[in-house]
C-alpha cells in the first residue's frame, strides 16, 4: 500500500506527536474525547520531510491525499469546497512536535473569492461577516503565501478608518470592507504582477507548500539551534473547518491557560474578545477581556468551558493551553498542549500535581525543564533598593526575574550591543517572531502593547527572560529612539530596570541578591534527590564557590582548577616566576612561595566541603594567559629574579607557542618540572591532614592528573605523587587514605582506557578538550566559523555546549567500558561544560558514569536532569 501521508482528525490521537506534530495530534486527541472540534485533517512531517528531500517539491501523491482527504471532509461537514452555495472554509496551520515559533503564521477563511464571499454573505446573512472574513484571507496568503508586506494592507485599512472617522476594525460595515476587499486586489496585482488566486485548491497546495517551506526559514532555524530541535523533524499541517468568532456579538475568540502560566495558581487563566477572529486576540490591536467576564456574559457556554478545560487537564495531567471560538453562541475548541509556563509556575504546578493525586512524583519531576531552572538561580532585586526606588510606569508582569540595563530599542541593536559585552533591556511597542534574537540576547524586554498572552509575553516566558509587557503609559518613538514618561524621556543612554514579577519598572539601575532555593522549589529538588542515580558535583576552586556549589546540592567537587587559584594579584609573580625559571633550584624557590598558598587553598575546600569527594586536578595553565606581557611587568620580574630585562624577555619570548592549546601543559609541565608535581602533592596531602587535626574530617583526597595520553606518562607522574604523599605522611605521623585519577581527555587516552585503568583510580572525563582534540577545532575559535556550519546544517549545535554523543559521547562510553574492565569498581565523572546541559547528563546517566559535575549555578539543573534520565530510563 501507498504510504499514507493525510489523516483524518478521527484517525489519530496523541500519542502519534512525531508524525501529526503537536496540534494534530492533540486535535485528533480532543476529537476522540467527544470535544467540540472543527473537524479536518492533518498532513504529517514525513510529507514535509518528503518535500525536502524532493528538492523543495510538493509530491502529487501527498496532493492527490490532500484531494481525497478533503471530500471526506466535505461528507463530514455536508459543505464543499469552493461550491457556490454551501462552500467550506477551512484554515491552514503549521504543527511541529514541539510548538515553535517562528514558522509560518495560520492562515485563515481559505476557499474564499469573488463568488463563494457572496454564498457566504447570503448563507448568514451577514455581509459584513463574509467580507471582513475575505479581506483577511486576502491580507494572510498574500503575506504568508505569496510574500507580500502585512504592512501594505495594513496601511489601506487605517487609511480607510481614517477617511470615516473611526478607530477599530469592527466600526467599518459590509461596504467598507467590499470596498476594500477590492484595494487588497488591486494591490496584490500590483506588487506580484498577476491576480490573485481564485481557486480553492490551488490556494490550498500553495498554502501547505508554504508551512512545509517555513520549516526551514531563518527564524525557524534559530528556534531551532536555541531549543534543540533537529531540522530532520519536520513539520505537520492541519487543514480544519472553519468556525468564525468574527460573526458578531454572540461570537469571539479567545486563550486560555488551566491554570495561571505565570504563578502557577490553580485557576483558569485566559482572556477572550468577542467579534474577533483568530490572532486578534494575542495581536495587541483591541484589548481582551479577563476570562471571568465570561461567566457574566455567557453563563452557559463559559460553564460548558470550564467543564472541557478540567476534562482536558485531567486527561493530560498537565496544565493546558488552549485556544477556544464561540461561533453563535456554540463554543469549540481549536488547540490544546501542555501550557509554557515560567520556572516559579512549573515548580509550583509539579508540586501541586502530586499532591491533589493527579501525578506520582516522577510524573512532576519531567514536568519542570531543568533550563529553566537557571532563571531562579540569578538574582532578583534586593528589597532594600527596591523599597527606595519609584517606579516610573507598571506593566504586566508577563514573565518574572530581575533586569537591568540600557535601553535598546530595536532588536538588532539589543543584538549588537549585547555581543559588544553590553546588558540591555529590549523596549518595543510589540515584539514579533523576527526580534527572536534581540530577545534572547536581552537582560529583559519591556513592551507598551499587548497582553499576558502576547508575542513578547510567550515567547520570555519560554526563555526565562523577564519581560513587562502592555506597559501603556510609555510613549516609545521607535525612529528617535527615546522613551517618554510622565514627561521624563530617556534614550539609548540611561537605564532602566525591569521587575517581572510585578510588573514595575523603574528609571534607574537596581541592584540585585542572590537566589536561595526554598518553597516548591526544594520540595521538587528533593524529589529529584531521592529519584536520581547520577551524583552530581560541582567545579570549583574556591571556598566561595564552594560553599554556593553546597547550598545548590553538590555532593562533591569534581573538578577544582589549581592553576585558576593563581591568577589573584598577590600570587601571580610567584607563577610566573615558577615558569620562567632556568634551573630546579630556582623554580623550587618559586614554589616555596607557592606551597603555604597553595595548601591553604586546599584547607578552606576541604572545609567549605567537609567529608564530601573533593578532585583536585593538578596545574593545566597555558602558559601564555600566565606570562608577563609588558615592559612594566617583565622589568619588575626581572628584578624580583635578580635577571636583566633582556634575560627574562629572551626567555619569554622562547616560551612562545604557537598552538598553546596543544602545547607544554597538563601532566607534561609535570614530566618536565617534576617539583611542581611535589609541591601540589604537598599542599594537598598536609591540607588533608591539617583539617583532619584541626576539625576531624576524614578527608580522603583525589589527585588528578591532566591531559594524559599515555599510561608511562601517568604512571611517571603518579610515582611522584605517591613518593611525595608517602613521605609528608610519614613526616606527620597519621594515617590518609588518597586516590590517584586522571582526566580523559585526549582521544587517545579513550582508546588505551584499559591501560590507563590500571593506574588510575578514576576517570574523570574533560570533555571540553576531548571536544576540541576529537573535533581538532579549537574552542577559543570555533565560534569564528561554526555559525557557518550551523546555516549549512553541517553542525546543528555547538558541541561545546551540547556533547556529540556520536563522536566524542562514543569515545567517552568506549573509555568508561575500558575502564570498568580492567578495573571493576573504578570511578566515573565528568567534568567538561556537559555536566550542566540535560541531554548530556541523561546520556552519562545512560552510559553508567557515577557523577557529572557542573558549575555551581548549573547544579539544581544537573540534579533535576539526572532524576528525568533516571525516570526515562531506569538503572
Ligand atoms: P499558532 O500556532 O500561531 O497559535 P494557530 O494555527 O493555532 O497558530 O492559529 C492561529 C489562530 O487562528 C488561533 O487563534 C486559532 O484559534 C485560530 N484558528 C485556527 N484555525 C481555526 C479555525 N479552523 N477556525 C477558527 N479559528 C481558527
Ligand atoms: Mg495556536
Ligand atoms: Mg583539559
Amino acid at each position: 500500500m501507498d504510504k499514507k501521508f493525510v489523516y483524518l482528525f478521527s484517525e489519530g490521537n496523541a500519542s502519534m506527536k512525531n508524525l501529526l506534530g503537536g496540534k494534530g495530534a492533540n486535535l485528533a486527541e480532543m476529537t476522540s474525547l467527544g470535544i467540540p472540534v472543527p473537524q479536518g485533517f492533518t498532513v504529517t512531517t514525513e510529507a514535509c520531510n518528503k518535500y525536502y528531500e524532493d528538492g523543495k517539491v510538493i509530491a502529487q501523491e501527498v496532493i492527490n491525499q490532500i484531494e481525497s482527504k478533503m471530500k471526506e471532509l466535505e461528507n463530514i461537514t455536508g459543505k464543499e469546497f469552493g461550491n457556490v452555495e454551501k462552500p467550506l472554509l477551512v484554515s491552514v496551520r503549521s504543527g511541529a512536535r514541539a510548538s515553535m515559533p517562528g514558522m509560518m503564521d495560520t492562515i485563515l477563511n481559505l476557499g474564499l473569492n469573488d463568488d463563494t464571499v457572496e454564498a457566504m454573505a447570503k448563507l448568514t446573512g451577514n455581509p459584513r461577516f463574509a467580507y471582513d472574513s475575505y479581506r483577511r484571507f486576502i491580507q494572510m496568503f498574500a503575506d504568508v503565501v505569496m510574500g507580500v508586506e502585512k504592512r501594505l494592507f495594513e496601511d489601506l485599512m487605517d487609511k480607510m478608518k481614517e477617511e470615516k472617522g473611526v478607530h477599530l476594525d469592527t466600526d467599518l460595515d459590509a461596504d467598507d470592507l467590499k470596498k476594500l476587499v477590492g484595494q487588497f486586489m488591486e494591490l496584490y496585482k500590483k506588487e506580484k504582477g498577476e491576480d490573485f488566486p481564485t481557486d480553492p485548491k490551488m490556494q490550498l497546495i500553495e498554502s501547505v507548500t508554504a508551512v512545509f517551506r517555513s520549516w526551514d526559514n531563518p527564524r525557524a532555524n534559530v528556534y531551532r539551534r536555541l531549543n534543540d530541535i533537529p531540522s530532520s523533524w519536520g513539520t505537520a499541517v492541519n487543514v480544519q473547518e472553519m468556525v468564525f468568532g468574527n460573526k458578531g456579538e454572540t461570537s469571539g475568540t479567545g486563550v486560555a491557560f488551566s491554570r495561571n502560566p505565570a504563578t502557577g495558581e490553580n485557576k483558569v487563566y485566559g482572556e477572550y474578545l468577542m467579534n474577533a477572529q483568530g490572532e486578534d486576540v494575542v495581536a495587541g490591536i483591541r484589548t481582551p477581556q479577563p476570562i471571568d467576564h465570561l461567566e457574566e456574559q455567557m453563563p452557559e457556554i463559559y460553564k460548558q468551558f470550564v467543564d472541557i478545560v478540567n476534562t482536558l487537564e485531567k486527561h493530560y495531567k498537565d496544565m493546558q493551553d488552549m485556544e477556544f471560538t464561540i461561533e453563535d453562541g456554540k463554543l469549540y475548541f481549536l488547540q490544546t498542549r501542555n501550557g509554557k509556563r515560567t520556572a516559579q509556575a512549573a515548580l509550583k504546578i509539579a508540586v501541586d500535581l502530586v499532591e491533589e493525586g493527579m501525578n506520582t512524583k516522577e510524573e512532576a519531576i519531567l514536568k519542570v525543564d531543568p533550563k529553566q531552572l537557571d532563571t531562579l538561580l540569578h538574582p532578583a532585586f534586593d528589597q532594600e533598593g527596591l523599597d527606595n526606588a519609584t517606579p516610573i510606569a507598571k506593566g504586566l508582569p508577563a514573565s518574572p526575574g530581575a533586569a537591568c540595563g540600557k535601553i535598546a530599542f530595536t532588536a538588532e541593536e539589543a543584538k549588537d550591543r549585547a555581543a559588544a559585552g553590553e546588558k540591555v533591556v529590549l523596549v518595543r511597542l510589540e515584539t514579533s517572531p523576527e526580534d527572536i534574537e534581540g530577545m534572547v540576547a536581552a537582560e529583559g524586554i519591556l513592551t507598551v502593547r499587548g497582553g499576558m498572552t502576547s508575542h513578547a509575553a510567550v515567547v520570555a516566558r519560554g526563555m526565562g527572560t523577564c519581560c513587562v509587557a502592555g506597559c501603556g503609559e510609555l510613549k516609545v518613538d521607535e525612529v528617535n529612539k527615546t522613551v517618554t514618561v510622565n514627561g521624563k524621556t530617556y534614550t539609548s543612554n540611561d537605564y532602566l530596570s525591569l521587575d517581572g514579577s510585578t510588573g514595575n519598572v523603574y528609571g534607574e539601575a537596581l541592584n540585585t541578591v542572590a537566589p536561595e532555593i526554598s518553597g516548591h522549589f526544594e520540595t521538587l529538588m528533593n524529589w529529584a534527590d531521592e529519584i536520581r542515580a547520577l551524583k552530581v558535583r560541582a567545579n570549583a576552586d574556591s571556598p566561595r564557590d564552594a560553599k554556593q556549589a553546597v547550598e545548590f546540592g553538590a555532593e562533591g567537587i569534581g573538578l577544582c582548577r589549581t592553576e585558576h587559584m593563581f591568577f589573584a594579584e598577590d600570587r601571580i609573580a610567584a607563577v610566573r616566576e615558577m615558569i620562567v625559571s632556568k634551573s630546579e633550584e630556582q623554580r623550587r624557590k618559586a614554589l616555596d612561595k607557592i606551597l603555604p598558598m597553595q595548601r591553604e587553598d586546599f584547607i578552606g575546600l576541604y572545609e567549605t566541603m567537609e567529608e564530601r569527594p573533593v578532585t583536585i586536578r593538578f596545574l593545566d595553565p597555558p602558559l601564555h594567559e600566565f606570562l608577563p606581557q609588558i615592559d612594566e611587568e617583565i622589568k619588575a620580574l626581572a628584578k624580583e629574579m635578580g635577571l636583566t630585562f633582556e634575560e627574562l624577555k629572551a626567555t619569554i619570548e622562547s616560551l612562545h607557542e604557537f598552538n598553546p592549546m596543544m602545547g607544554h601543559r597538563g601532566c607534561r609541565l609535570a614530566v618536565s618540572y617534576p617539583e611542581i608535581a611535589e609541591m601540589q602533592t604537598r599542599a594537598v596531602i598536609e591540607a588533608a591532614i591539617q583539617v583532619k587535626n584541626n576539625k576531624g574530617f576524614n578527608i580522603v583526597p583525589e589527585i588528578m592528573i591532566p591531559l594524559v595520553g599515555e599510561i608511562k606518562e601517568l604512571k611517571y607522574v603518579k610515582d611522584i605523587v605517591v613518593a611525595t604523599a608517602k613521605k609528608v605522611i610519614e613526616e606527620n605521623g597519621v594515617e590518609l587514605d588518597y586516590q590517584v585519577g586522571t582526566m580523559i581527555e585526549i582521544p587517545r587516552a579513550a582508546l588505551l582506557a584499559d591501560e590507563i585503568a590500571k593506574e588510575a583510580e578514576f576517570f574523570s572525563f574533560g570533555t571540553n578538550d576531548l571536544t576540541q582534540m576529537t573535533f581538532g577545532f579549537s574552542r577559543d575559535d570555533a565560534g569564528k566559523f561554526l555559525q557557518d556550519y550551523y546555516e549549512k546544517k553541517i553542525y546543528e549545535q555547538d558541541p561545546f555546549a551540547k556533547l556529540d554523543q556520536s563522536g566524542v559521547g562514543q569515545l567517552v562510553q568506549m573509555a568508561a567500558e575500558k575502564g570498568k574492565a580492567t578495573r571493576a569498581n573504578i570511578k566515573l565523572g565528568i567534568c567538561g561544560e556537559h555536566g550542566g546541559d540535560p541531554s548530556s547528563v541523561e546520556f552519562c546517566h545512560n552510559i553508567g558514569l557515577n557523577y557529572v559535575s557542573c558549575s555551581p549555578f548549573r547544579v539544581p539543573l544537573a540534579r533535576l536532569a539526572a532524576a528525568q534520565a533516571q525516570v526515562k530510563n531506569k538503572r
